[in-house]
């Protein structure tokens, strides 16, 4: 039974679980639905509901869902999961850690003053996008900054000119992919050598509407207090500074996986940090699993639709490495409030 703390649920102190999800976002609500199908006791433990969908306004491309609210999507997957199922999500909920007690249980710790058992983890802790860590970037994402092109580009049709910051596959994607719906696109990278695919770089150099503007960096982002209206760019090499107006700005310069966490918990990682899995969303430790963002499949096409496949993957082999060790004991209580 789990205790209510005002709003927030909390797990009772040694509470103990078939499957601990860490993560609430689309990987981890997509396999608490799909953990509890399969019967099995399941919490999410998450700092917020969302993920990543909390820095978004809309989103078009969720297959059923046509243009819809970032908000409302959340609030449709965790329904689901939640008043459907009746899966427990505790908030708010920092983890720190888990290992294994004995053969058949994972101990979960974190705050504020978490201690649950587990005997199947999947995590689902996403990954952040790195930030330029420019004035004006914090007070307009969401209102013309944004860390996803190929997710956002589509609210920008018939606009007049983006910036796109970076030189690496997603950059050059972004700036592919914008180039179809504004007038102008400017490419703004630090170097002169990209990281990104020669194809990519040549498909870029044929477009006309695509303006390479090299050695320079984004100094800040300006606007009206309501939306971007322009940017300021700095040429490293003959420091001329340069005002480019602009719709938006597209900040494309990768992710940030928290690697040395996943590699204190024993988990192998990627050169880029994110968590090794195999095709059925396994880690180098049995009994647990990944899905999303923080795991290597898939770098360069995240999105919520691919995190939710991978979610439902890490559950089902969840099930699959309890059935297969007699350690499956179905309790047709874990589907809460169905109906
Ligand atoms: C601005 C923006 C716009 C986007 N637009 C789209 C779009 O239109 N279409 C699309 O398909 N995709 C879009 N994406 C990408 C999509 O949101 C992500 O690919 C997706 O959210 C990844 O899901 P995830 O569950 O793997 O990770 P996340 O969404 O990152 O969720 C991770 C979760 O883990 C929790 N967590 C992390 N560490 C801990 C911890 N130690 N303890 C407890 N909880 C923890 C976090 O609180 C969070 O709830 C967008 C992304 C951004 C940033």
């Amino acid at each position: 039974m789990a205790l209510r703390l005002g709003r927030l649920r909390r797990p009772r102190r040694g509470e103990r679980f078939d499957v601990a999800i860490i993560g609430g976002g689309p990987a981890g609500l997509s396999a608490a639905i799909y953990a509890v199908r399969f019967l099995l006791k399941t919490g999410v433990f998450t700092e917020n509901v969302g993920g990543q969908l909390n820095d978004t306004d809309y989103v078009d491309d969720y297959p059923g869902m046509g243009k819809v609210r970032a908000s409302k999507l959340i609030a449709s997957f965790r329904g689901h999961a939640e008043r459907y199922f009746g899966v427990p999500i505790y908030e708010r909920v920092h983890v720190e850690k888990f290992e294994r007690v004995d053969d058949v249980w994972f101990r979960i710790t974190g705050r504020p003053s978490l201690e649950v058992y587990a005997k199947t983890i999947i995590m689902a802790v996403g990954s952040r996008r790195r930030k330029l860590g420019v004035p004006g970037e914090r007070e307009y994402t969401g209102r013309g900054v944004s860390y996803c092109s190929v997710c956002d580009a589509p609210f920008f049709d018939g606009k007049d000119s983006v910036v796109v910051v970076g030189g690496g596959d997603s950059a050059f994607e972004g700036a592919l992919v914008l180039s179809g719906y504004v007038k102008r696109v400017y490419l703004v990278h630090r170097r002169r050598q990209f990281r990104a695919k020669p194809w990519y770089v040549e498909a870029a150099r044929s477009k006309d509407n695509i303006e390479f503007v090299l050695d320079s960096v984004v100094d800040e982002i300006k606007g009206d207090g309501t939306h971007v209206t322009s940017v300021v760019v700095r040429n490293k090499v003959t420091g001329a500074k340069r005002e480019i107006k602009v719709d938006g700005v597209f900040i494309e310069i990768g992710f940030e996986p928290p690697a040395e966490w996943f590699k204190s918990l024993g988990l192998e990682v990627d050169e880029r940090g994110y968590i090794k899995v195999d095709h059925w969303m396994r880690t180098n430790i049995p009994g647990v699993f990944a899905a999303g963002d923080c795991t290597d499949v898939w770098i360069g096409f995240r999105q919520i639709v691919t995190a939710a496949a991978m979610g439902a993957v890490a559950a089902y082999s969840a099930y699959n490495y309890l059935a297969e060790r007699g350690l499956y004991a179905p309790r047709s209580d874990s589907i809460g409030s169905r109906g």
